[in-house]
């Protein structure tokens, strides 16, 4: 938002937020749901709609559905029940898509997020249970629109926020959030590009002081976190725009163009009426019983705050390290491994934080398909705390780890990189630089002591880079001062 109508005007957001669960099997029917196989193979014909075809609920969409729901603070509701949600769609072959409506599993919940400086409460008004639909393919077919039935029934959540968001950065923020939970939790994989996780952000704006909200409009299609920041700052904008020049809103669904980076129109906003919600015939009220809930509440992970603050106050680890560490669990699951081999959080952090996210980067994988474990890394860690390699070699053998299976202390021998800790070895090149360098010793001896770095620099050098620089730091001192 540019500075002046900052000044003057408030958005205020609210996201709607669509998981895809990871179940072995759809919401409703005894069919993989695995994504990414050849179209129209994963179908039954209840995903075809076939007359007399009955739905049966899969138990673990419950209870994936009740984990995110404890770990965001919701309130659990003992009976809920499934609804219908009619509309018309080629890629819908029952006409509607299975949908809680008015009585939510999961409501009245809340996630701390942070942005930059500060911290924020933002209340989660729903969690409910859905089914996903089938997928139109446009651009395979120069004349017809293919339909693939795989996804068709996949069993989704969608997390519907309060309107508490302000700004882009906080509904970033709040999205990643959510993605880190689901990821924690392990119900869903959080790619925003395979559309797994998938957002429509609700944005309205009002004159600063102003109680009642704006009208809003809808946006879609934001396949990313960075674009839903940048499709909610533009429609921010535009709204302003809007009024400033004597409009107003019009309550409407708009599509983010990523190639123009704008919104645009796409239909005019549909009530809740026009779906004709009614409740499903065909499946009982789901309870859930406090044995349930007492068994899913054992099953959830350390969550990502929690872990953060344990990563703070008792590893002693920089808030800064602890949040890169714990954005993934995969990842704080790495370090956490890493760490019951050999206790030394911060030699363990700096390496993971270094060069291993550096790998990562360069060949964009995750911590997953890293090929060096945790059993190597820290043996690695441990060559250096040992001082039988220095720091330049530590990276050095890091390097030839990754396309080497051999193990850090063998590599370490095969490249001559291990230190020398001999003083059999040092003191003659010691006595070597003394006796060359008459003018530094002499200086060094009247009192400038910060000669010792040329000393050692130069003993270093003798070696090869081999002498172990504290036992070199020690001698040189101790000939020095005789
Ligand atoms: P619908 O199902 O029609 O999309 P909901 O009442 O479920 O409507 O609201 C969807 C989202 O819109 C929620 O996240 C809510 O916080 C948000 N929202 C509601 N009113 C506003 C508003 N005036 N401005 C911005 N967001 C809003
Ligand atoms: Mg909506």
């Amino acid at each position: 938002m540019s500075t002046i109508s900052n000044e003057k005007y408030e958005a205020v957001i609210g996201l709607e937020v669509h998981a895809q669960l990871l179940t072995k099997s759809k919401a409703f029917a005894a069919v993989s749901s695995d994504y990414g196989n050849a179209p129209n193979t994963q179908v039954t014909p209840l995903c075809l709609a076939h007359p007399g075809t009955l739905p049966v609920l899969n138990e673990n969409h419950v209870n994936y559905t009740i984990k995110i729901g404890l770990a965001t603070n919701c309130q659990i509701a003992e009976k809920s029940i499934f609804a219908r949600k009619n509309y018309f769609y080629p890629d819908l072959p029952k006409g509607y898509q299975i949908s809680q409506h008015e009585t939510p599993i999961c409501y009245d919940g809340y996630i701390d997020i942070e942005v930059g400086e500060y911290e924020k409460r933002i209340g989660i008004t729903r969690i409910h249970m859905e089914e996903d639909a089938g997928k139109s393919i446009h651009d395979q077919d120069p004349f017809h629109t293919l339909i693939d039935l795989n996804r068709a029934g996949t069993p989704l959540i969608e997390i519907v926020s309060e309107p508490d968001l302000r700004t882009p950065q906080e509904a970033y923020a709040y999205l990643r959030k959510i993605r880190q939970i689901v990821q924690y939790l392990e119900i869903c994989d959080g790619n925003m590009e395979e559309g797994s996780l998938r957002c429509d952000a609700n944005v309205s704006i009002r004159p600063r002081g102003q109680k009642e909200f704006g009208t809003r409009t809808e946006l879609k299609n934001m396949n990313s976190f960075r674009n839903v920041e940048r499709a909610i700052a533009y429609e921010i904008e535009r709204q302003i725009e809007l009024v400033e020049s004597g409009g107003t809103v019009v309550q409407q669904t708009m599509l983010w163009d990523t190639a123009k980076m704008e919104t645009r129109l796409m239909r005019t906003k549909e009530e809740a009426h026009d779906y004709r919600y009614f409740p499903e015939p065909d499946l009982p009220p789901v309870r859930v019983t406090s044995e349930m809930l007492e068994k899913v509440k054992q099953e959830l992970p350390e969550m990502p705050d929690v872990r953060l603050n344990r990563f703070i106050s008792e590893l002693g680890l920089s808030e800064e390290d602890a949040v890169t560490l714990t954005d993934g669990k995969a990842l704080a699951d790495y370090f956490e491994k890493s760490l019951s081999l050999l206790n030394e959080p911060k030699a363990i952090a700096n390496l993971i934080l270094t060069e291993v996210l550096r790998i990562l980067n360069e060949k964009s994988i995750t911590i997953s398909e890293f090929t060096i474990s945790p059993e190597q890394l820290t043996e690695l860690i441990s060559l250096k705390l040992e001082d039988k390699i220095n720091s330049s070699a530590m990276q050095e053998i890091f390097n030839e780890m990754l396309e080497s299976d051999k193990r850090p202390a063998t590599l370490a021998e095969e490249m001559n990189l291990i230190q020398v800790s001999d003083s059999g070895f040092i003191d003659p090149i010691i006595d070597q630089i003394i006796a060359d360098n008459p003018d530094e010793v002499a200086r060094y001896r009247e009192g400038k002591k910060a000669l010792i770095g040329f000393f050692i620099g130069q003993v270093m050098k003798q070696s090869r880079g081999k002498a172990n620089p504290k036992l070199v730091r020690e001698r040189i001192v101790q000939k020095l001062e005789e």
